[in-house]
């Protein structure tokens, strides 16, 4: 190497793709890695079966219900159910928590369609479930794909039925159907976020009527028979459930190179199974090493099960009380003292979609964990914006661990913008930074990421919890 050409790659921030970076070994554990997230990505596609399938992994790895603990010491391991739908899940560090807790916070709800309260009808001789989108979604990608029935119902009994149909190879799917193009001559001179109306969003679900002309609705009647026979529920059953409908198709690996996962619900679920797989790990942590798994981020995070409530706050002065530390606003002075990572996709660099992206300041898929310094949109407004010292504190963690990350942001100035958990955390007087991974086509039915910055953000999140 000349010297100019030396000093060029000491000053240089040079962006290197991280597959040239890896050995054959770590590819193949790259590889493994990314089978078993796919795994979980199956049997996962809405909140409830990610914190249930979280438990379950938490439980089998040592963990036990917060509720049952009266004590903790250090190297404990506990978790906190929240209404079945968020779970916090804590290791116990060999400092006490006053001195700060390292927290990874991923989301595990996603876009989709929910049921409406009063959903199913019948029109011209087929049934329909009537649907309300959750999150930002483009309508006109959910008609036309196969697409499954996830949720529960509960009976005023309190009974509590779960129902998945459109997993299994022989179950039955469902659909949106969209106009022909033949006849879509109006359809299709409107403006893309016109093409669908959300009052359309109604999926198919029979076409057989039941007994004889005399009765009306007869098709309606059938499918209510139908679920009456299989899962004892009546049409005012729908009034107390939550029904998520979610596309069908399964986890696969993209590419002739095998280097990318095509799935549902990547947001956030690929954060959600790097931070679980990083706490099964923390062993012995110096602090109390947390992972949050939130509830209703797609939607502004609200409600009991969302970050904005309080129970995350419960939860902590929950394990001040049992490890014996508690005592008068030590829980503000846990929060100061904390460090967390918003474990949270960003949009990767899409070649064909460039435009709305600057290309020094966007994250490319390969090229490792994609850390945003802040998020907001127009002016930063909203922002969580990440304090330079804290940043350079995470990157030196990186560097050391040999990690492979990038920073950006999300889109070009003015362009749009986004945010996640982060501003919730940091309000509460936390070091927080978003750091997750690269996704193409986000929020659609059939997210894309790269299986190297998959491992590397499992890595990150494992190093942070050290
Ligand atoms: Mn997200
Ligand atoms: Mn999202």
């Amino acid at each position: 190497m000349t010297e100019t050409e030396k000093l060029k790659e000491y000053l240089f921030n040079e962006k290197k793709c991280g597959w040239d970076t890896i050995s054959e070994e770590k590819k193949f554990e790259i590889d493994k890695f990314s089978t078993e997230y796919m795994y979980f990505l199956n049997k996962c596609k809405t909140e409830r079966e990610c914190a249930e399938f979280i438990k379950q992994i938490l439980e089998e790895n040592g963990f036990t219900n917060l509720r049952d603990k009266l004590v903790l010491l250090p190297g404990d391991k506990v978790y906190y159910m929240n209404r079945n739908k968020t779970i916090y899940a804590a290791v116990i560090g060999e400092k006490p928590i006053e001195a700060g807790m390292n927290i990874v916070g991923s989301h595990i709800d996603s876009p989709r369609l929910d049921l409406k309260p009063n959903p199913l009808y019948e029109d011209m001789g087929l049934g329909y479930l009537k649907t309300h989108y959750y999150g930002g979604i483009k309508k006109y990608q959910w008609t036309a794909i196969p697409l499954s029935i996830h949720g529960v119902f509960v009976k005023t009994t309190g009974e509590k039925i779960e129902i998945k149909i459109g997993e299994e190879e022989n179950d039955p799917i469902f659909t949106i159907t969209d106009l022909l193009p033949h006849l879509a001559q109006e359809q299709m001179e409107k403006k893309l976020k016109d093409g669908i109306d959300g009052e359309n969003l109604n999926l198919l679900v029979g076409s057989v009527p039941i007994g004889n002309e005399t009765i009306s609705e007869r098709v309606k009647l059938n499918i209510l028979k139908i679920l009456n026979d299989k899962y004892g529920i009546v049409e005012k059953d729908f009034m107390s459930a939550e029904i998520e409908i979610v596309p069908a198709f399964r986890a696969r690996s993209l590419g002739f190179d095998r280097s990318m996962v095509a799935a549902y619900g990547q947001d956030d679920r690929v954060c959600s199974y790097c931070n679980l797989r990083a706490l099964l790990e923390a062993t012995k942590p110096e602090k109390t090493a947390v992972s949050i798994f939130a509830d209703k981020e797609e939607i502004g995070s609200m409600g009991n099960t969302g970050m904005e409530s309080q129970v995350f706050d419960t939860f902590i002065s929950e394990l001040l009380n049992k490890t014996n530390e508690n005592k008068p606003n030590l829980l503000q002075k846990v929060f100061c003292n904390s460090k967390m990572l918003s474990a949270d996709v960003d949009a990767g660099m899409d070649p064909m979609y460039s435009n709305v992206s600057e290309k020094n300041n966007s994250s490319y898929l390969g090229h490792g964990i994609a850390m945003n310094k802040y998020t907001g949109s127009r002016g930063k407004a909203g922002a969580s914006d990440a304090n330079a010292e804290y940043v350079a504190e995470i990157r030196n963690m990186l560097e050391k661990a040999n990690i492979k990350y990038q920073m950006g942001e999300l889109g070009k100035v003015d362009e749009g913008g986004g945010g996640t958990i982060a501003y919730i955390l940091a309000n509460k007087g936390i070091d927080v930074l978003d750091c997750g991974v690269p996704v193409l086509s986000m929020h659609a039915p059939y997210e894309v990421v790269s299986k190297f910055d998959i491992y590397e953000s499992y890595r990150a999140y494992k190093e942070f919890f050290k």
